[in-house]
């Protein structure tokens, strides 16, 4: 576990400091805005959806490293994929990060995004990792805006008290 967690931080570090696609696109198709109270992590995803298929993804904003990072490793991880693939992929992240899915269940198509399992440890850090995939998710729909304060219990992890 000490690895892993090594090989988190290593990587928030360095998505921070080298966001990927940290960029507005001009000819973007759909793009939908989220924020998370919580944190106050805000930012924008912009995506062009050519027959089906994300053909380029950008995003822009501020927030905390978690957030940031996570928003880095969406955007490498939904280019070239299909509309249908990205929206798989941000259910397996979402089921991934709250925790309904351990770590033996985890889908290997997630890849690297595996190293934000550990986020479920903390409750408070879920919607930081999970806003750039809700607001993914608002954008393929063609939806402007999305809250974490609107997701329900299900993104809330509380278990704290569990
Ligand atoms: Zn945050």
């Amino acid at each position: 576990m000490s690895e892993l967690s090594e090989l988190y931080q290593q990587v928030i570090l360095d998505h921070n400091k080298k966001p990927r696609n940290y960029r507005k696109l001009e000819d973007a198709t759909q793009h939908a805005e989220g924020f998370n109270p919580l944190c106050g992590d805000q930012l924008m995803v912009y995506l062009r959806v050519e027959d089906g298929v994300v053909a380029d993804v950008g995003f822009e904003g501020s927030g905390c490293a978690i957030s940031k990072a996570a928003s880095s490793m969406m955007t490498q991880a939904v280019k070239g994929k299909t509309k249908d693939e990205a929206e798989r992929l941000f259910e397996e992240f979402h089921r991934m990060v709250t925790g309904e899915l351990d770590e033996e269940q985890t889908p290997n198509g997630l890849g690297r995004l595996k190293i934000f399992a550990g986020v479920r440890e903390f409750p408070a850090r879920v919607k930081c990792a999970s806003l750039p995939w809700h607001t993914l998710h608002a954008a393929l729909a063609g939806e402007v805006s999305t809250s974490t304060e609107n997701l329900g219990p299900d993104i809330d992890a509380d278990r704290v008290s569990a």
